[in-house]
């Protein structure tokens, strides 16, 4: 039995659209995040360098704040010294211990002098006065603050090898409204650095004091040189005076590379990139099995709808499970009225419904008729004879899941066959007609002569009578004895008649022979009458030659008398036209050659005829063929089928005397008994 092998029917969804644009949104998508990926650490750089950036800003702000307040708490000191001096000059020993206070207050404070009214130096503390006098500069600023009345600083200038670190500071005295002279400051700038800005600020910045030419006049530098990369720049307001506090941080750029989040999303975007041509790969792959698969589909449904043999599945309980079209074709129905189905069917016709319900149980208990011709109904009611093969379905785990079956509509077979047998029907009924015609043209022939017989046998008693009738008591008497025997002979005919018909017709019907032991003897006897009666009105002479010890054969008698008188006849007539000397008709009969493990009796006709011209020999048998005027032509076509239906043959040849000789065979009997 064959074996099917289920595969599930599914639908698959519709292609992908192939080209560059599929892929394009995805890219772009992966190119921005990289971008983001990238940009996210630059920002953060940024933000870091902008933090750091301000923070340099407010530190400087605040230095310079407090550089500011140093020199603002030292004014306010010489403003109160000033004040005082102004009213009154004070003993030198107080004079120069509130000199001294001073000094101690702050360490920048390198020299104080306090000038009078015209210039001279009334007292001083720390430095030695200048030698030259003072700095144009810090001339200007004096001129500039007495007539502001307002203290005022310097540009700042060197000394004592400092290059640039001095700044003066002059402070007019008042009193009443008149001028009293001046004290004049001198600070130390880099002493100032020094003092006032924090350790810890000085070690993370280079901090430096430039002058208008933007010369370093101070410059503390504790955590090394500024790098260049955070900077600012902030002026001291100093009336007067233009100093620019610089701050330059130790801290470089934040470094990108070493930075963790650097390296993780390099990572992670390699990582992303690897896996999207790994995504790439797989889903292309994907694709061409894809089509490939709708290939193979394609070309199964194709295969499916082509085919003319229905099919159907059918799971263990009996349920419908795929149905093909040539099966919705068979029965009329579309699929979904069949999947999903259990028996009874819609397709089972109500008259064979019994033979479907044991079928069915029979395929529920596991055993399946292989091959079986049915009836199926179409939804239209037509019935379709089928012929269904059903094997068991095997999944690709080679479990049994059901049955398959395959449906052969063989509606056009039975047709051909009904066709078939009606054309058999209507061939044997023309046979019959035929064997009619031909059982009513064999009788037409061979009554012939029995009636002719009869006829004469009559006319012959008529005769007699006639005559013994004219006398009218002086005529002949009446011959009693000729026309007993011419009405026994009539009567003989007749009964022959009688036999001819049942012989013929039996014959014709090809029923067995009625075969029976006949001596060829007897049925030479048994015509001889017929034959010679023929012979002497055509002055033939008549020789038979049966030797006594000749076997008997099995035949039909009469048929073989009829072959007989046939043939003879035949010889009579082909002697017509010959000198009446030579017109001898002879009936031999012989033992034949052994053939197989019957012997065989040979029968000749033999006459000095005319003879058979090869034309004639050609169709010597046909039925309806005959060279005489009169000749119905069927003589010689029935007694062949009568010798062949004998199992014998006949065969004719040329006479070496001149004429011809028609042969015979016929079985010789087994028996010794003799009809
Ligand atoms: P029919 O005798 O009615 O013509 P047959 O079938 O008996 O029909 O014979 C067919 C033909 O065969 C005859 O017409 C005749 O020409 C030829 N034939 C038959 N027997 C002989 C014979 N003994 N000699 C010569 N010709 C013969």
């Amino acid at each position: 039995m064959k074996r099917y092998h289920m595969k599930t029917s599914f639908t698959l969804p519709r292609p992908v659209p192939e080209g560059p644009w599929r892929w394009l949104v995805p890219v772009l998508l992966v190119l921005l995040f990289l971008l983001v990926l990238l940009w996210l650490p630059w920002q953060a750089r940024q933000m870091e360098s902008n933090e750091r950036q301000e923070q340099l800003i407010a530190d400087t702000l605040w230095v310079e704040q407090t550089l500011r307040f140093e020199l603002a708490r030292s004014e306010e000191a010489l403003a109160a010294l000033g004040a005082d001096l102004a009213i009154e000059t004070p003993p030198p020993a107080a004079l120069q211990a509130r000199l001294a206070q001073m000094f101690k207050n702050g360490h920048e404070l390198q020299r104080l002098i306090w000038y009078d009214a015209h210039g001279d130096v009334k007292a001083s503390r720390g430095l030695e006065p200048p030698q030259q006098g003072l700095t144009q500069s810090s001339r200007d600023a004096a001129t500039m603050a007495r007539s502001t009345r307002i203290g005022r600083y310097s540009d700042p200038y060197g000394a004592q090898g400092l290059v640039h670190g001095l700044i003066d500071f002059h402070l007019p005295l008042y009193h009443a409204g008149k001028y009293m002279g001046s004290l004049v400051a001198t600070y130390n700038l880099q002493t100032l650095l020094d003092e006032n800005v924090p350790w810890w600020f000085a070690q993370d910045n280079a901090l430096s004091l430039l002058d208008r030419d933007d010369h370093v006049v101070a410059q503390r530098a504790a955590g090394g040189p500024g790098r260049g990369v955070y900077t600012h720049k902030r002026a001291l307001d100093l009336p007067g005076a233009q100093i620019v506090l610089a701050t330059d941080s130790v801290k470089g750029a934040p470094k990108l590379l070493p930075n963790l989040l650097v390296g993780s999303v390099v990572v992670l975007a390699l990582g992303l990139v690897i896996s999207l041509v790994a995504l790439w790969r797989h889903i292309a792959r994907t694709i061409a099995a894809e089509n490939a698969l709708r290939q193979q589909m394609a070309f199964r449904t194709a295969m499916e709808d082509s085919l003319l043999t229905g099919l159907r599945a059918r799971d263990l309980e009996g349920r419908v499970t795929y149905v093909n079209p040539a099966f919705c074709r068979i029965v009329g129905l579309p699929p979904e009225d069949l999947l999903g189905k259990m028996p009874p069917m819609p397709y089972w016709a109500p008259e064979a419904m019994s033979e479907y319900e044991t079928r069915f149980r029979k395929v529920l208990s596991g055993q399946v008729t292989p091959q079986f011709e049915t009836v199926f109904q179409r939804s239209d009611g037509v019935r379709v004879p089928v012929l269904v093969f059903e094997a068991p379905l095997v999944d690709a785990n080679g479990r049994h899941t059901g049955w398959m079956s395959s449906i052969l509509d063989i509606t056009d077979r039975k047709r051909a066959e009904e066709l078939n047998r009606q054309q058999q029907e209507k061939l044997e009924t023309s046979a019959r007609l035929a064997t009619m015609g031909e059982i009513s043209s064999m009788l037409a022939h061979e009554l012939n002569q029995p009636l002719a017989a009869i006829s004469s046998y009559t006319a012959g008693a008529l005769n007699v009578l006639t005559r013994a009738g004219d006398a009218d008591g002086n005529g002949a008497p009446l011959d009693v004895g000729t026309l007993k025997r011419a009405l026994e002979q009539a009567n003989t005919q007749a009964r022959r008649a009688g036999q001819i018909i049942r012989s013929v017709h039996e014959f014709v019907k090809k029923r067995e022979p009625r075969r029976e032991t006949v001596a060829i003897q007897h049925v030479v006897d048994g015509i001889r009458a017929l034959v010679e009666l023929q012979a002497r009105q055509s002055y033939v002479s008549l020789q038979v030659d049966v030797p006594p010890e000749l076997p008997p054969v099995l035949a039909d008698r009469v048929l073989i008398e009829q072959v007989l008188l046939n043939l003879t006849r035949n010889a009579i007539e082909a002697m017509q036209a010959i000198d009446p000397e030579r017109r001898v008709l002879r009936i031999a009969a012989y033992r034949a050659a052994q053939s197989g493990s019957q012997g065989q009796v040979a029968v000749s006709v033999i006459d000095n005829g005319h003879g058979i011209a090869p034309e004639v020999a050609e169709r010597l048998f046909s039925p309806f063929f005959s060279t005489k005027a009169e000749g119905m032509g069927m003589g010689l076509s029935i007694c062949r089928t009568a010798i062949e239906f004998h199992g014998g043959t006949l065969a004719h040849a040329a006479n070496p005397g001149g004429g011809t000789v028609f042969t015979f065979m016929l079985q010789q009997a087994q028996e010794a008994a003799v009809t």
